[in-house]
Parts: structure tokens; C-alpha cells; sequence
């Protein structure tokens, strides 16, 4: 055996990582083997330490033998490898660098770090009911067993409905249950300002470092990923969320549409996302809401009465978010002033809101009879059993209104469509949201639909 002392250990460690390089790929050898360090040449073992589980796994699984040929071929011995996680006083090993620009990154580091959770977001929170129950049940699953139950979740609404607030109880329950695990919760919009930061300043290893050395990783509005920069983004975007999701990194996602309908290029990316669960959140109903109200008011140490309670809460029926602010404004005026709270003094307060909502909701009965009148194909003809084209249109077209206008659950626009399957009214929903961005008559035919039920 050739004497290796701890300098030519370092040699030959640094010898053999071009040599990887061109093997696995500039981008591996950046993310994965230059943070490393040679430990021990032990009989035929080297020993390489790496900074965490993660690069352990990945490095084993995947190039464990190119790594040992690697090394029997500059030490002129068959020779196996050991992979040890060195823990570091911080649970952090220095950046690695791949560049003397990228000797900066520990300030890089800090730059690309990622926004605290709010210790308001907890699952303890968050009031659970028909409009988020799947979602609710996905996030405490993936909470309590991170990337091994499903990956990616893929979380959905409007704005306002607690994408934000259940991507942050994730984190917490994480966080409590392995208080080693990295965490990050990034917004798609932070990633690719850091991305570009990155790329300007030729730091990238620091800024992937940030991102794929992690063990759950929440991107919170990835719509922003498909508008901001385009393939640079996405591509970034899409090999972290490949490098975690491959090593059973639990990736969960929130966004303003459904994966089908993000702006994205790369069609690998979409269907990627689609891979795990898709769960979306909807508007609640009014007794949701009141509970909603109930809640964040204690949180707030103020009792209201019921009847200010239902009131409120049948005023503001667009988002959660919404309804909060309005709370707050209630909360405010109680602790600020020594008055009683009255009905016509919580009518003034949240006057501004009136306009924000609807204060009329829309029916599925006046919808199906408009689409009935629109398309001409009466209405129990559309409720009933038959399936031949000439009706399966309307009544798609019925169903796909019914889940965006109305609060009603997938099951419960089955029971009126003749009791039909809950999955099959799915069904009916991404047909028409599909046709929606491929065919302009379609588009007409629905915004005609939306704006006259509305304006009822
Ligand atoms: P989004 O990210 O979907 O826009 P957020 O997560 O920011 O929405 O939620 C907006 C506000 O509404 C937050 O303050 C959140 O705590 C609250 N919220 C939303 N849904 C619920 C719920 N089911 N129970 C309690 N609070 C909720
Ligand atoms: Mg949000």
C-alpha cells in the first residue's frame, strides 16, 4: 500500500475531483463532492467526509464506484469507500467553493437564506372543514413522515385560502420532530431573486448548497417561477426539486392554480409536479367561517358574541385572509375604545368590506338553468342519466361553473348531477379548464357564463 499521509490524502482528493467532475457532471461534483472532505486511507478504505445524510445517500446510491475507480486508479490499489457525516459545531460544514468568487459564499449563504415560519401558521391553527379537509389530512401526513408518504404535495387556491399557513405547519412539525433537519420555506419569487444574485455574482454553488442540502423544502406561490425569468428559472427550479425529490427529500409545493395551468415550459416539470398529490383548498362555508372568526378572536383575547360572529362572517365570503383583517379591525376598536360592541357598530366598521364579496351567493340551480338557456338542452335532460354527446357538453360545462362559483364539494355536484361519481365530475372539470386555454370559443362561452350568473 502507498503511504498516504494527511497532505497527499488532500492531493490525491484533489487530483481525483476533476477527474469526477467529468464523470458525474460539473454540476454534481459542485453540489455534491467538492464540499467533502478526504478523512483516512485506512488499509483499502478511504474515507470521505460529507456535511450531511443527504450527500451521504446521494453519493452512495449514485456514484459510489465511479468514486472508487476513481481513487484505485491514482493510488494503483483496488480501493473501497467509506462515507462518514462530519458534524460540524453549527450542524453546518462550510460552503463549498467552487471558484474563487465562491470563496464569498458564507456571506452568500446568509444572503440566500430562507424567511423564518410565522409561529401563528401551526396545524393547531387551522381550522379544518370540507374545503380543506384532503389538503389538511395531506399536510399532517407529510408533517409527520417527510418524504416517505407523498412527494411532492402540491397544495392549490385562490389567494387568501392557507396555502401559506399549512406549507408553515409543516415546517413546525418538522422542525419540533427533527430539530436537525434543514427546513427551508422559500416563495418561488425569493428563489429566483437569489438565483439571479447567484448567477451575477458566479455563486451558484452557494446558492445550490442552500437548496438542495436540505431535507424539506416548501415553495410557497411557484406560479412566480413561470412568470419571472423563464427556462433559467424553471430549469434551476426544476433539477433542486429532481435532487430532492430522488433522495426522498420531501418537497411541498403551494400555488395559485393547478399544475395543469402554471405557465411553465418544461412539460417534464408539469407532470413532475402532478407526481405526488394534488390537493386543492376552497373557499369555506359560512359556518367554517365563523369558526375561523371564533378562533383567530381568541387568539386575540376578545369574546365576541355569536350574532357579531354570523354576521361578519356572512358579510365576507371571499378569502380567510380577508375575513382576518376584518377581525382585526373589530379587535382594534374593542381595545382601543371602552364602548360596547353593538351589530350596527361592527355594520360600520366593516362597511369597506361589503364590496369586497358577493352578498349574493350564486346557486348551482341558477347555473345549470343558465347553461340550460346558453346551450339550449334542458335542464332535467342535464341532471339525468343520459351520456350522449349532445347533453355531455352542457352538462360539463354546468359542472366545471359549479366547482368555480359555487362552495359546493366535488361529491355534492355529483348527488345533483343524477348522483354521479365524484371523479367523474373531476373529470368534467379539467375537460373544460383544458379546452379553456386551447380553444378561444370556449374561453367566450364560459367568461359569457361566469359574468352574467354574477351579475345576477
Ligand atoms: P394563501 O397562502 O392561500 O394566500 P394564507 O395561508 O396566507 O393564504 O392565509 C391567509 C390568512 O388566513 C392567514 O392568516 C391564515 O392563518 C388564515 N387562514 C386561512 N385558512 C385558515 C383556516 N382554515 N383556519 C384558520 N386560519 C386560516
Ligand atoms: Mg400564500
Amino acid at each position: 500500500m502507498p503511504e498516504v499521509t494527511s497532505v497527499s490524502l488532500q492531493e490525491v482528493w484533489r487530483t481525483a475531483l476533476p477527474r469526477l467532475a467529468e464523470q458525474v457532471g460539473q454540476a454534481t461534483c459542485d453540489t455534491f463532492l467538492r464540499n467533502t472532505v478526504p478523512l483516512a486511507y485506512e488499509g483499502d478504505t478511504f474515507v470521505l467526509g460529507v456535511p450531511n445524510e443527504f450527500a451521504k445517500s446521494w453519493l452512495e446510491e449514485r456514484h459510489l464506484s465511479v468514486i472508487c475507480a476513481c481513487l484505485t486508479e491514482l493510488l494503483d490499489e483496488p480501493v473501497g469507500l467509506e462515507i462518514q457525516v462530519i458534524e460540524s459545531d453549527n450542524k453546518r460544514p462550510p460552503v463549498p467553493t467552487s471558484s474563487p468568487a465562491d470563496s464569498r459564499a458564507p456571506a452568500g449563504e446568509r444572503e440566500f437564506s430562507s424567511v423564518p415560519l410565522n409561529p401563528k401558521y401551526t396545524f393547531d391553527n387551522f381550522v379544518v372543514a370540507d374545503c380543506n379537509r384532503f389538503a389538511h389530512a395531506a399536510a399532517q401526513q407529510v408533517a409527520r413522515s417527510p418524504g416517505k408518504s407523498y412527494n411532492p404535495l402540491f397544495i392549490h387556491s385562490k389567494v387568501g385560502l392557507g396555502k401559506t399557513h399549512l406549507l408553515q405547519a409543516i415546517g413546525h412539525i418538522v422542525t419540533e420532530d427533527h430539530p436537525e433537519a434543514q427546513v427551508v420555506y422559500i416563495s418561488a419569487e425569493d428563489f429566483v431573486n437569489q438565483l439571479i444574485t447567484a448567477m451575477r455574482d458566479n455563486r451558484m454553488s452557494a446558492f445550490r448548497y442552500k437548496h438542495r442540502y436540505v431535507d424539506v423544502w416548501l415553495v410557497d406561490d411557484i406560479q412566480f417561477i413561470a412568470t419571472i425569468e423563464g427556462p433559467v428559472s424553471e430549469e434551476e427550479f426544476f433539477h433542486t426539486f429532481n435532487t430532492l425529490c430522488e433522495t426522498n427529500k420531501q418537497v411541498v409545493i403551494a400555488s395559485d392554480a393547478p399544475p395543469r395551468h402554471l405557465q411553465i415550459m418544461d412539460d417534464r416539470l408539469r407532470s413532475r409536479l402532478e407526481m405526488g398529490i394534488v390537493a386543492d383548498l376552497r373557499c369555506p362555508d359560512v359556518e367554517t367561517r365563523v369558526a375561523i372568526l371564533e378562533k383567530k378572536a381568541e387568539a386575540e383575547g376578545v369574546t365576541l358574541p355569536r350574532e357579531i360572529l354570523d354576521y361578519v362572517a356572512q358579510k365576507i365570503e371571499s378569502n380567510v385572509r380577508v375575513l382576518e383583517g376584518a377581525l382585526l379591525k373589530i379587535c382594534a376598536y374593542v381595545s382601543l375604545t371602552n364602548e360596547e360592541l353593538t351589530l350596527d357598530r361592527v355594520r360600520e366598521i366593516i362597511a369597506d368590506y361589503s364590496t369586497a364579496s358577493s352578498t349574493q351567493r350564486i346557486t348551482i340551480e341558477q347555473i345549470v338553468e343558465h347553461v340550460s338557456a346558453q346551450m339550449d338542452c334542458p335542464v332535467d335532460i342535464m341532471r339525468g342519466p343520459k351520456r350522449n354527446q349532445e347533453v355531455v357538453w352542457p352538462r360539463q360545462v354546468a359542472i366545471y361553473l359549479a366547482r368555480e362559483l359555487t362552495d359546493m364539494s366535488l361529491a355534492a355536484i355529483g348527488k345533483f348531477f343524477d348522483g354521479r361519481d365524484h371523479s367523474t365530475v373531476l373529470h368534467a372539470y379539467n375537460k373544460v379548464s383544458d379546452l379553456l386555454t386551447n380553444d378561444e370559443a370556449v374561453l367566450w362561452l364560459i367568461n359569457d357564463c361566469k359574468g352574467a350568473l354574477q351579475a345576477q
